[in-house]
């Protein structure tokens, strides 16, 4: 279990109640099984009733992950910065029944708080992150010298398609 801890969820929206703190990458292991490098968020989980009474959580997110671009593959800081409301479902029905794009979490009695930050963090993140201008020219033609990474992205492009047999 991650240094964040646990919420009982509707307990602690009953109370309001607070958590705050710092998590980094040892944490979010499922960004980082996507790429990411590093990561320093600094999050706040609320209790509150939502506008319909509903039991909700107030989670906010501020800091920057540090992702690969997929075009010269070097680092790209990222800065996250975001709050969203999660209403408290008390059963997966629930989750399942509902029509309206409001978004729920099944409330348990142990709820980690670096897996919802980490759910709230990869929803924010790019498709497919890339600098907006990389430093590191691409190379545009087959020199003799092109550079290590310019060949790994090259290997990368061609992804894990089936091998050829021949
Ligand atoms: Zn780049």
């Amino acid at each position: 279990m991650s240094r964040a801890g646990t919420i009982d969820g509707l307990q602690f929206a009953r109370d309001r109640g607070v958590v705050t703190g710092v998590i980094a990458i040892e944490d979010l292991p499922r960004l980082a099984a996507m790429g990411c490098k590093g990561a320093t968020l600094r999050y706040t989980v609320r209790g509150d009733r939502g506008e319909s009474g509903q039991p909700c959580l107030n989670i906010e997110v501020l800091g920057r992950l540090q992702l690969v671009c997929q075009r010269c593959l070097g680092l790209l800081d990222f800065p996250l910065a975001l709050a969203n409301e999660l209403d408290l479902a008390k059963t997966l029905q629930e989750i399942e029944g509902a029509e309206d794009d409001i978004d729920r979490v099944l409330a348990t009695h142990s709820m980690a708080v670096a897996e919802l930050v980490e759910d709230e963090a990869m929803l924010a993140l790019p498709m497919v992150p890339m600098h907006d201008r990389c430093e590191r020219p691409i190379a545009q033609s087959d020199r003799a010298e092109s550079s290590p990474f310019a060949e790994l992205a090259k290997i990368r492009s061609r992804g894990t398609g089936p091998e050829r047999s021949h």
